[in-house]
């Protein structure tokens, strides 16, 4: 397909939308690409050949769907709005490896999707553009879902990518930066300037890659606790660790009792949350839910 035929350009894109009377709805985040070499940038990043399937989330008019299925063996995206599938189904007639399904990503039944779409046993990574409202969820609920997905590479708000790819001791860093990481090895691609999309956003992009753990990095006795734990230590971010925890945990431990943890592990309770590593909260995590489990 030459260039000039690319859904993603201003031209084609307004041709389609003015073609079916299309008018963007904001509550749906629909930020549509109108830069081909983005796009390809992103499938470069994605690291999908023909070798791979993909899943995208909101394919709007089908820009990077259309960059996806000429570089990967098949493509699934799942779209909620219903008023762009006659417009999928034209843009995308040349392709019939792309499937689309009309369902909200959050209430997606993988299971049954992996059944109907993926029993080539192919890889199969997620690339999409995300609606920026609700990214988060839609990253959470990929990784604790966990799918036999190899990578998620999207485009979303770049302040939140920075957060979800930080290290610590850095002003970013915080309980998002360790839940992505704890699934994922995460890092920030490329920024995208405003000017690549039709609308145009309010606020800059990234491309953030998450490339999936096959084990987790660190062990936990209960993960639901060490989240618990991560949470309470940047629940306020300028008080100490000692401070956080003693008062999110005041239920369940004691002050000698966290004093005790802090000593155990050879952590200084006066530090913040933002300067532990994962491996320390974990420590910190093990240790106090067998003391809660003590006490219990
Ligand atoms: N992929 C297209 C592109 O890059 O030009 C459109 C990206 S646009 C940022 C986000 C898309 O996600 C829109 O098409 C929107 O309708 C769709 N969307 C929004 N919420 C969704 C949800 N919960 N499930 C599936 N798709 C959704």
């Amino acid at each position: 397909m030459s260039e000039q035929k690319a859904i993603a350009t201003p031209k084609r894109t307004k041709e389609i939308l003015e073609k079916y009377g299309f008018s963007f709805k904001k509550s749906l985040g629909q930020n549509f690409l109108i830069d081909v070499n983005i796009l390809r940038n992103i499938i470069h990043h994605a690291g999908i050949s023909k070798e791979m399937s993909a899943i995208e989330i909101g394919p709007g008019i089908g820009a990077l769907t259309e960059q996806l299925a000429l570089a990967a063996n098949k493509v699934v995206a799942f779209e909620i709005d219903g008023r762009l599938l006659p417009i999928l189904e034209d843009t995308l007639a040349p392709y019939d490896h792309v499937d689309i399904i009309n369902q909200d990503i959050l209430k997606a039944d993988f299971e049954q999707v992996w059944q109907q779409h993926f029993q080539d046993q192919k890889p199969v990574k997620v690339v999409a553009n995300l609606p920026y409202y609700i990214t988060t969820p839609i990253l959470m609920q990929l990784l604790m879902a966990n799918l036999p997905i190899a990578s998620i590479t999207v485009m979303i708000q770049k302040e939140v990518a920075e957060r979800m790819a930080a290290s610590e001791n850095s002003k970013e860093y915080g309980s998002l930066s360790i839940a992505i990481q704890y699934y994922t090895e995460a890092s920030v691609k490329m920024i995208v300037p405003k000017t690549v999309f039709m609308p145009q956003p309010r606020v800059d992009s990234a491309v953030l890659h998450l490339e999936k753990r096959e084990t987790p990095p660190v062990h936990l006795q209960d993960e639901a606790f060490f989240f618990q734990l991560v949470q309470a230590s940047f629940q306020q971010r300028r008080k100490t660790l000692r401070n956080n925890l003693t008062r999110h945990f005041k239920e369940v431990l004691t002050k000698p009792e966290i004093e005790q943890g802090f000593e155990q592990i050879g952590i200084d309770g006066t530090r913040r949350g933002e300067s532990l590593t994962m491996q320390e909260f974990a420590d910190l995590a093990n240790y106090f839910y067998e003391q809660t489990k003590g006490n219990s």
